[in-house]
């Protein structure tokens, strides 16, 4: 007979049954490559390195892999390449919906820069709107094939832009449509020579009308990008944040010591929005045994478990969690804790995310837990 506390190890299939939530995706970063093959050929796009979608499938994740910010930023053109129509947007958004449900996740916020889709000649509303309607399509397919997910839209603004306000004030306009629609504000792109305290004035902007906003800060760079990210321009969650390790030291007899900012980042209850594959890709962390993310999760901080750049990492959720189950020995209870924790920091409204968390969540959990009784 098997014990609990081992039928608690969850298997790949249980792994992808359990419900998952996503705070951490970007559109440009998780299309199918079939689709980017069909695309570049309706549109006439001609620079795609592979035309057979499997091996481009590979081409992104060997890039992404080099080390080379270069090839990893090349990644990038040809998705938002094929990203500059209607159509191409509400399929690739049609597509992130369904892949996202079918991978078990029940509630995810994904994100896109709308300045990077107008070389079509589509204006900032029309890429919003052609976005949103494709997460409704993709909802109502997936709900279709038994899946539910809600979708909701952050707005990025590029770091080394000037349009973040531009950016912020049409994330508010697009907030509280009826069946979902813009939750919320990124700002995104190279750390290093862009700190965000250039964009104070869009910051400054969404806090006076009541909005949301992470902001990419701790990924390569480090404490100081997390310390303006929070105390200059008040982000509620940080993407990735993971360099908040830096501030933490654990000394040979396992005592921890907690410095300044990283005790009020775990006292605050900031989401951290961690990416363990993509983190490994950028050489943020060397395995996913070092990962700080195992430290996270003991000390108890609001960690939470995203994908980043599904295709360029070749990952989904399930991915991410089967790594963190083979390298912590996590069980459904972690992935519980995890799963709470980002479903209690989305950006939703708080009765929402609550019947999310009591009637969605947990119950798929317990769910879950209670098969080992039946074998
Ligand atoms: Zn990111």
């Amino acid at each position: 007979m098997t014990s609990q506390s081992t039928a608690n190890i969850p298997t790949p299939d249980q792994i992808r049954r359990a419900p998952k939530v996503l705070l951490h995706d970007h559109l440009d970063g998780g299309l199918r490559p079939g689709t980017i093959v069909d695309i570049a050929r309706e549109t006439g796009y001609d620079r795609l390195p592979e035309s057979d979608p499997d091996k481009l499938g590979l081409w992104f994740r060997e890039a992404a892999d080099s080390g080379s910010l270069e090839r990893y930023l090349e990644t990038f053109s040809h998705t938002v390449a094929v990203m500059q129509t209607r159509d191409a947007l509400v399929r690739v958004a049609r597509e992130c919906a369904e892949d996202l449900a079918e991978d078990g996740v029940v509630y995810a916020e994904v994100r896109y820069a709308p300045e990077q889709h107008l070389e079509g000649g589509l204006s900032l509303e029309e890429v919003v709107e052609a976005v949103n309607e494709g997460f409704r399509e993709g909802e109502q397919l997936a709900r279709e094939s038994g899946h539910r997910i809600r979708v909701g839209a952050l707005l990025t603004a590029m770091r080394h832009a000037a349009r973040a306000l531009e950016i912020a004030e049409l994330a508010n306009r697009y907030r509280d449509l009826p069946g979902g629609g813009v939750v919320g504000f990124d700002i995104a792109g190279a750390e290093a020579g862009f700190p965000p305290t250039r964009h104070l004035d869009a910051f400054e902007y969404l806090k006076r009308e009541n909005n949301h906003f992470t902001i990419h800060a701790g990924e390569a760079f480090g404490l100081p990008s997390i310390w303006q990210a929070l105390q200059w321009c008040g982000a509620d969650r940080l993407g990735h944040g993971v360099r908040i390790i830096d501030d933490i030291e654990v000394a040979d007899d396992g005592s921890v010591r907690l410095g300044r900012l990283a005790a009020y980042v775990r006292d605050k209850r900031i989401p951290l929005e961690l990416c363990p594959s993509s983190n490994l890709q950028t050489g943020a962390a060397a395995s996913y045994a070092e990962h700080p993310i195992g430290l996270l999760r003991r000390l108890h901080f609001r960690a939470t478990v995203n994908t980043d750049n599904r295709l360029m990492s070749g990952t989904s959720m399930s991915r991410e969690f089967e790594h963190l189950v083979d390298a912590f020995g996590y069980t459904l209870d972690d992935m519980q804790w995890f799963s709470v924790n980002a479903m209690k920091s989305a950006f939703i409204p708080f009765d929402e995310r609550l019947a999310m968390i009591n009637d969605v969540v947990k119950p798929g959990y317990a769910e879950l837990k209670s098969e080992w009784l039946f074998q």
